[in-house]
């Protein structure tokens, strides 16, 4: 197995790198967090500075205005750009539109591309994708749905409501997950649809996402025929094509936030003094900075392995290996900025230290995307039902 990388993507990891600490670092001390509307000016901003950089969408192919790199090359890239809680969005690389891109460049018709991904490839338009629902509705379990879409002459009427959707506000498109006669059904909903009613926002604990989480309503929302995104009642199917891989690329941007993290704490050790020594030159101290550069290393090995399985099989077929992946990186992740935060102190607890934002952004992942003891009853299931060598 070889772990070198091309000289290409040697040199572009550099010119993230550096985009991020000169361009996109600074911009973090700008309040953001009390000024949320902010954030999108930023966004506009930073995805010009990267279009200019030539760093903009790596991930996607060239054909799509994309750098055109595979899964394994993107993991280097993304761990990089998530260095900085902007760094995603800066190169039109966070979620939810980047896995809504894939979605729709993948399903979409021609004319879907024209109207919905050529704008949101850009970043003229930003999108959301809509599943969760509050109870009793979808939430770990997608079957729960209750949004339901019934057949009208030339389209489709939606009922229902959703929330925790990540950058509704402002978004011009919502993906929708629907009940259908038959299973699930997507559609793309303009959000300046007289049915479409954005309800209030949710105010979860993390600050960097731009259009927040918010609550939505569907009311009478009628839709055409040819906002069907891919097939009538195969929208389970879609949703999953879109989660295995779109869960593994929140893992690669926040490896690069467990990588900040570190850094930083490493440098408070090595400056801060207790009892008469460095902070570093405690043991304790060593030990739980080993302990953080170990764990991320397994985690970007685990990141590594399933960016090979996206290169290499269909994305449905990378499920188990993304669950896996999943689980393990969410919870190293959150365990390392953790157990930085616990080395910094009291300053390590404040947002100018920047380890109070890695912490609220990483802690949620643990549940959205699927929670860790979903995605270790349905790894159980498999390896039970498969008798699968570990
Ligand atoms: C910051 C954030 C952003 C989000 N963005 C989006 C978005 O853009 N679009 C969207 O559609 N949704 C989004 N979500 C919602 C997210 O996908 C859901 O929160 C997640 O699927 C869990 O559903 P739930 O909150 O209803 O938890 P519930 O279903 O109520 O589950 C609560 C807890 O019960 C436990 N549990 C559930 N089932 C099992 C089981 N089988 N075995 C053992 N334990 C179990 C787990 O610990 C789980 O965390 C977001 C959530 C957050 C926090």
């Amino acid at each position: 197995m070889d772990f070198t990388l091309s000289p290409d993507t040697e040199a572009l990891r550099r010119r993230v790198k550096q985009f991020i600490d000169d361009i996109v670092i600074p911009r973090e001390s700008e309040d953001l967090w009390t000024q949320p509307e902010r954030l999108d000016e930023i966004r506009r901003e930073l995805q010009a500075q990267a279009k200019a950089a030539e760093l903009y969408l790596p991930h996607l192919p060239k054909a799509l205005g994309g750098l055109g790199l595979n899964w394994s090359d993107t993991a280097v890239i993304f761990e990089e750009a998530g260095r900085s809680l902007l760094g995603p969005r800066a190169l039109n690389a966070a979620a939810p539109d980047d896995g809504n891109m894939r979605t729709l460049s993948h399903w979409g018709t021609p004319a879907q591309h024209a109207r919905w991904l050529k704008p949101l490839l850009a970043g003229d338009i930003r999108s959301c994708f809509a599943m969760t629902e509050p109870a009793p509705g979808a939430g770990s379990d997608p079957s729960a749905l209750l949004t339901v879409a019934s057949k009208v002459p030339g389209g489709w009427r939606i009922n229902g409501r959703k929330w925790f959707i990540t950058g509704a506000e402002g978004a011009s498109l919502a993906i929708v997950l629907a009940r259908t006669d038959a299973g699930a059904t997507m559609f793309l909903v303009d959000t300046s649809n007289p049915g479409f009613r954005l309800g209030r926002a949710m105010r979860t604990m993390d600050s960097f996402a731009v259009g927040g989480h918010s609550e939505l309503a569907f009311v009478d929302c009628e839709v055409g025929d040819d906002d069907v995104l891919g097939e009538i009642n195969r929208g389970f199917h879609h949703a999953q094509y879109r989660l295995a891989p779109a869960r593994v690329t929140h893992c690669m941007r926040f490896l690069g936030a467990a990588v900040r993290a570190v850094e930083i704490t490493q440098r408070y050790v090595t400056q801060r003094q207790s009892f008469g020594r460095v902070l570093s030159d405690h043991q304790a101290v060593q030990t739980q900075l080993a302990d953080c550069h170990i764990e991320i290393r397994a985690a970007r090995l685990m990141v590594a392995h399933t960016a090979w399985e996206l290169d290499h099989l269909e994305p449905t077929a990378v499920k188990h290996g993304s669950s896996m992946t999943k689980v393990f990186v969410s919870e190293t992740v959150h365990r390392v900025i953790d157990r930085c935060m616990q080395l910094c102190g009291g300053w390590g607890t404040t947002e100018e230290s920047m380890l109070a934002h890695l912490y609220a952004d990483v802690r949620p992942f643990r549940i959205y995307d699927g929670p860790s003891e979903v995605h270790r009853a349905s790894i159980a299931k498999r390896v039970l039902n498969r008798s699968m060598r570990p």
